[in-house]
């Protein structure tokens, strides 16, 4: 995508991102900040997040805020105690992305423990779900807020082997058509994004054979990440985007 944001793209803007210490999830970080949003880092590792905040701190720009929330033991009360602690620190969210993910085993889902399906479901669907519905109130204090969901090519079309992520992600587009749907003539859109293959830790887990030299890293497919949380899209909802528009899925060739 040639997307050529203005520096102050995100300024005042007060965005969410779950994920946010590792992988695509701190770079959005980063870049959000970067553009002049005030960043609030969720994550469940606290020396990672740590990390990214001092990163963003030293860009000299709006103070972040961390918080650690581990989604997978994430309920519906723990979300709404987290949200509305939350309320007490910030007046509004104008962008939420959830981006955290667990990605579970690549085998056949007739081998697939039961236990896995359910971590990946726990991480993926419900506590995104939970989440959403505790943040929603904030999100509509914005007058133009951005709910973005994090998909993938096996979240579109099934592939051998993607078990409980492909189904979670089926999952992800699901909440963010309906939703997107529910919201239409209000102050909020919805839409998804599909990274492509990127340079991060899960990746490198899906296909260790791959040469990682040949994949985007997240800086690279950070304008669509910027896009819908500026004001270009505004119009936007119930889309589900490509980050790497035309890229082939599966390894690296
Ligand atoms: P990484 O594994 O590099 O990062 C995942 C992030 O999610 C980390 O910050 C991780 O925290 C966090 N996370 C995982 N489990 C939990 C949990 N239980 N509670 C809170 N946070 C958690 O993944 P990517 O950056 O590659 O992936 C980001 C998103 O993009 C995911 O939704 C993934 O499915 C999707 N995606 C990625 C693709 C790729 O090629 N990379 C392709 C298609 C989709 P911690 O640092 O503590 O591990």
């Amino acid at each position: 995508m040639h997307y050529q944001p203005k520096s102050d793209l995100l300024n005042h803007r007060i965005i969410l991102v779950t994920g946010a210490s590792d992988g695509i999830g701190r770079e959005a970080a980063l870049t959000y900040a970067r553009y002049g949003a005030q960043v609030i880092l969720l994550g469940r590792n606290a020396e990672k997040l740590q990390r990214v905040d001092d990163e963003i701190r030293a860009l000299g720009k709006a103070t972040p805020l961390v918080r650690i929330l581990d989604l997978a033991a994430a309920t519906p009360e723990s979300c709404h105690q987290f949200a509305s602690e939350l309320a007490q620190q910030v007046p509004r969210l104008d962008g939420v992305l959830h981006n955290a993910g667990l990605l579970g085993e690549i085998v056949p889902l007739a081998d697939l423990s039961p236990e896995v399906w359910q971590q990946v479901m726990r991480v993926n669907v419900d506590a995104i779900f939970f989440l959403t519905q505790a943040l929603l109130p904030l999100l509509l204090n914005s007058d133009a807020g951005s709910l973005v969901f994090t998909s993938s090519s096996v979240g579109r079309v099934g592939r051998f082997g993607w078990g409980a992520y492909a189904v979670s992600k089926f999952a992800t587009e699901g909440m963010m058509q309906v939703l997107a749907e529910e919201y239409k003539n209000r102050n909020l859109r919805v839409n998804c994004i599909n990274p492509g293959g990127t340079r991060t830790k899960m990746r490198a887990s899906a296909f260790p054979e791959e040469d990682a030299g040949k994949l985007k890293t997240p800086a690279e497919i950070m304008p669509i990440y910027l896009y819908l949380m500026g004001d270009d899209s505004r119009r936007k909802t119930g889309i589900s985007f490509d980050a790497q528009p035309g890229r082939k899925p599966g390894p690296a060739e």
